[in-house]
């Protein structure tokens, strides 16, 4: 069993992420698993190197530890220009040039992460592609490459719940998915982790309830490139929690402040409604 905990170091780890990462460490020591830590810093204009120093200190002083070498993705941009070459080949993706404001023109309507593609550019061959294009996942194309139903399994509720992943939803929640970022040519979210998963044999997804919406479409990604889909475990967000435990702490205070006015890392467990650490 491996697990990950993959934070973008795009800010100062708080609450939310402490729960998460206890989570993600408490459940692979449930299965005796190893938890590997990831650091998806594939957006430069948003990673920073202090954010990522923070993370290990503050997870170091958490008391988690991880198996070296931790993968930052930034280092490995030739990997995910790989899939995207096979996907050329195979004819699954496209050069995109539209702006925000020319995708909203175009009527788009919302979807699980913002407005769906309305498939302006779907016709134009990577033959044609210019700089600073983004590059688009064909999802109709790439859900007519896969022949049989997908499906993926949650353990978050303690028992395994087999889930279908319909391509009509697909098609219209999400669409023809960025992979490659407008400008920067750096992948997005979804190409990188779910390459990473599979590169790192990770068998349990562990993370926010957040992404659930998206893990279709990751799915999707799995089967066209023949990867295998992990089991996911989908928690709770803290931010969501209704109940009075949660409604005095300030969800948005950087653990560091916690860690300066001398809060133990059981204190924090406590704050996110975690029993306190058995070892
Ligand atoms: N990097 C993502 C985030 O910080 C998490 C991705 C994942 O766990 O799949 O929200």
């Amino acid at each position: 069993m491996i697990t990950r905990f993959a934070p973008s170091p795009t800010g100062p780890l708080h609450l939310g992420h402490a729960y998460s990462a206890l989570t993600v460490w408490d459940v692979a020591a449930k299965h005796g698993g190893a938890a590997l830590l990831r650091i998806e810093d594939t957006d430069s204009t948003r990673a920073r190197p202090e954010f990522e120093q923070a993370i290990y200190d503050d997870l170091h002083w958490m008391g988690l530890d991880w198996p070296p070498p931790v993968r930052r993705q930034s280092d490995h941009k030739a990997a995910y220009g790989r899939v995207i070459e096979e996907l050329t080949k195979r004819q699954l993706v496209f050069p995109c040039s539209c702006t925000r404001r020319e995708i909203q023109a175009a009527g788009a309507l919302p979807g699980v992460e913002g407005l769906v593609y309305p498939g302006t550019c779907r016709h134009r061959s990577m033959n044609d592609a210019r700089p600073g294009d983004a590059i688009r996942l064909n999802i109709s194309a790439a859900l007519s490459q896969i022949d049989h139903p997908m499906t993926f399994v949650e353990l978050s509720s303690g028992t395994a719940i087999k889930h279908h992943v319909a391509p009509d939803q697909l098609t219209k929640d999400i669409g023809d998915t960025v992979l490659i970022r407008k400008n920067t040519g750096e992948p997005a979210y979804h190409l990188a982790c779910v390459h990473d998963d599979a590169l790192q044999s990770i068998t349990h997804v562990v993370r926010g309830m957040d992404l659930w919406a998206q893990t279709p479409f990751q799915v999707v990604l799995q089967n066209i490139m023949g990867w295998p889909t992990p089991k996911y475990h989908h928690h709770p967000l803290i931010t969501d929690d209704s109940g009075k435990r949660l409604a005095k702490i300030d969800k948005s205070k950087a653990l560091s402040k916690y860690r300066a006015e001398g809060a133990t890392p059981d204190d924090i467990r406590r704050l996110v409604g975690l029993p306190p650490s058995s070892c």
